[in-house]
């Protein structure tokens, strides 16, 4: 059987190379003959000419009518990048990264050369580039260094309907930059129905349209509510594979093979880049996407689309006091979106698993702005390093609710980086610098006074880079036993730490990744942001010291960034959050998950909601520490007092610290007017 497998691999990687060669070599024949049966390139010379004639448009186009890939060539073409850059943003980095590659390809050049990409912890550019691709947040982090951006000529903001939270601020932004410099060349590309809201939010600029060429595509609800959304996908995927009728479903065993390819964000580029490849002669291609192929990647070809309805959002939530990545059902642009990809190159048809009454009576019409549903403490964050204080009065095109707005104010100022009047403290300034999330940049900064930045180091890199074990199909428990004996009982951190130190002592290889169930990929990622952290730390003349074996250090550091997110224990594998005393639970995977160690108190990373409420990365803590690092919240006596003294205690505090910023910023304002 073993014999019989290899042969077979061996025979699909052959002819996997085989058919790679072949439409590499179609693809060098004939990109510019692609480029020129795109839509875009019917309106070339109009759009040049529009540009040219107005520092801001907005530039509307079916997805596929080769906006993104095309409209950086033509600027560049015609001479744009003789000033500066051509810079374009999305609001992922797959597409940032999928887009740059596909461009070097039609221009014939190494990627990282004259096209390159830009996402957080990956610089793929040199000195020689000249279009970058690169995520918005990246371009609103360069925005902190240089206000006018004076390196690029034109900057072309795409999938702006996606109104992602950088793209906002960006927005706001930018109006001023055009403002003040009259060579810079915005566009912002975006979906028809948001295209008047842009229009008028730059001042009523021209919206020029991209004429598409889209077949029609055929759409059939549920006749009935879905149960279960993925079960009902596969079905319905299976009986188009097998040409319809349930009772095919049976005789699977004789149907076809089909090639099931996933694409998400977090999935390892070479493994994204295989939906763009041609499959074997014969063998369909079915792809299952999130809600990243809705409109920033464009596969050819597509026929059938099956919309489960759903998508993942990350929002605030209220009970808990932050984000949570939740399902939620899709609007109906979304669902609209969806249902193009199926009539791009030919006429195609979209099953959506939800009844034509759920589509009308319960879907929201277009999605709600990231900028109105999540935490903005970065964005405040970076704001106010800006120079922007008032943020109530900062031009947002869907301004924040106030208390959103507040709220995160109050989380910076519960980490120290905003004071009592709301303005940055020096930790803020230094928080500013790094590409985290502020509870971890802080983390990070406290280390060095606590004389354990060389772990803290490691441990904030491996908690920037996603899933570090894996766990193979009927590999579990020898999976599981592996990574058991890297477990430090009181916590995940430090468990963290342990396997970067075995990975670093037995030289970095990937044989001992493998062996280990370790991703060796993972490690090697962690491994270049830990130094790009470094670089950091040293350009801000932070010291990077290690605290040798007292590891008691290291979890007293994480428990200075993360006590706002405490629990305390109640009862087996149960503890209650000390600030909300809402239940939540040890994640299985954790160290301290049925160790028989039940520490009383533990501080946590974040909280993911499936089934339960699970706690992920954790570490135990003393009760001492809780009291000493976050007075705001605990005091020693605290164990006595009840729940809802210190809730209003608590509400108190943020009560006092909102009137007072709310007496700076108007203070503020009458020094401005006066
Ligand atoms: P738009 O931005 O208007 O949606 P794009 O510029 O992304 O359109 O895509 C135009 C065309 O370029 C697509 O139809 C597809 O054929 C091709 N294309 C884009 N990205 C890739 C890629 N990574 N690999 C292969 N072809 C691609
Ligand atoms: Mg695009």
């Amino acid at each position: 059987e073993d014999i019989d497998y290899k042969k077979s691999q061996k025979f699909a990687d052959h002819m996997q190379a085989k058919t790679d060669a072949v439409s590499d070599f179609a693809l060098k024949r004939t990109v510019q003959q692609q480029r020129q049966f795109l839509p875009i390139f019917a309106i070339r010379q109009d759009l040049l000419n529009i540009i040219r004639e107005n520092n801001i448009i907005v530039c509307v186009g079916e997805t596929g009518s080769g906006k993104t890939t095309q409209m950086t060539q033509y600027l560049h073409e015609s001479g744009y990048t003789e000033r500066g850059m051509i810079g374009c943003t999305q609001p992922r980095r797959v597409a940032a990264m999928s887009v740059a590659k596909r461009v070097s390809e039609e221009m014939n050049c190494k990627l990282g050369e004259e096209v390159g990409y830009a996402i957080r912890f990956e610089d793929c550019t040199s000195e020689k580039t000249i279009i970058k691709y690169m995520t918005d947040g990246i371009l609103l982090r360069e925005s902190l260094t240089e206000p006018d951006l004076d390196h690029y000529s034109a900057v072309i903001m795409d999938e702006a309907h996606e109104r992602s939270l950088n793209t906002d601020v960006l927005f706001g932004l930018l109006r001023e930059v055009v403002a003040r410099r009259q060579d810079l060349k915005l566009i912002v590309t975006s979906a028809t129905m948001d295209a008047e809201k842009f229009s008028d939010f730059f001042g009523n600029v021209p919206i020029f349209i991209i004429p598409g060429r889209t077949f029609p595509v055929d759409t059939l609800f549920s006749k009935n509510v879905v149960e279960d959304y993925v079960d009902a996908a596969v079905k319905q995927t299976m009986q188009i594979h097998l040409g319809g009728g349930d009772e095919r479903l049976a005789d699977l065993d004789g149907a076809k093979p089909l090639s099931v390819l996933p694409i998400y964000s977090q999935l390892p580029s070479d493994l994204q880049a295989k939906i763009f490849q041609k499959a074997p002669d014969g063998i369909r291609k079915c792809i299952v996407a999130t809600n990243i192929a809705e409109t920033s990647l464009t596969v050819d070809g597509i026929i059938y689309v099956v919309d489960s309805g759903y998508c993942k959002l990350k929002v605030f939530n209220p009970r808990i006091g932050m984000d949570a990545l939740q399902v939620y059902p899709v609007s109906q642009a979304n669902a609209n979106q969806r249902m193009g990809r199926a009539g791009r190159t030919g006429p195609g048809q979209c099953f959506r698993l939800y009844t034509e009454r759920n589509y009308r009576e319960e879907l929201l019409k277009t999605n709600v702005p990231e900028i109105q549903r999540t935490n903005l403490a970065n964005v405040v964050l970076l704001l106010k390093s800006l120079g922007v204080q008032d943020l109530l009065q900062f031009h947002f095109m869907d301004p924040p609710p106030q208390d959103n707005l507040m709220n995160s104010m109050y989380q910076l100022w519960i980490l120290g980086a905003l004071d009592n009047t709301g303005v940055l403290t020096t930790l803020g300034r230094q928080m500013v610098e790094f590409p985290l999330d502020p509870a971890l940049s802080k983390m990070l900064i406290s280390s060095v006074e606590m004389g354990c930045s060389t772990e803290i180091l490691i441990i904030v890199s491996m908690l920037s880079v996603p899933s570090i074990f894996f766990r193979p199909k009927g590999k579990e428990e020898e999976s599981d036993a592996k990574r058991e004996k890297f477990q430090v009982p009181e916590s995940d951190h430090l468990t963290f730490l342990n396997v970067y130190i075995q990975w670093k002592k037995n030289g970095y290889s990937t044989n001992w990744c493998n062996d280990h169930y370790v991703h060796g990929k993972a490690m090697r990622k962690v491994r270049e942001v830990r130094q790009q952290l470094k670089d950091i730390m040293d350009t801000q003349k932070l010291d990077v010291r290690s605290c040798g074996t007292n590891w008691d250090t290291v979890r007293k550091c994480v428990c200075a960034a993360y006590f706002h997110q405490a629990a305390r224990l109640k009862g087996i594998g149960e503890y209650v959050n000390l600030r909300t005393g809402m239940p939540c639970h040890l994640h299985p995977t954790s160290a301290l998950f049925g160790c028989g160690f039940t520490p009383d108190y533990i501080v946590y990373h974040e909280l993911v909601m499936t089934t339960k409420e699970y706690m992920q990365c954790v570490t135990c803590v003393d009760g001492q520490w809780l009291a000493e690092l976050g007075p705001m919240f605990f005091s020693i006596k605290d164990s006595i007092k009840s729940r809802g003294e210190r809730r209003r205690k608590e509400d108190n505090e943020k009560l006092t610290m909102e009137e007072e910023m709310r007496i700076a910023e108007e203070k503020f304002k009458r020094i401005k007017e006066e």
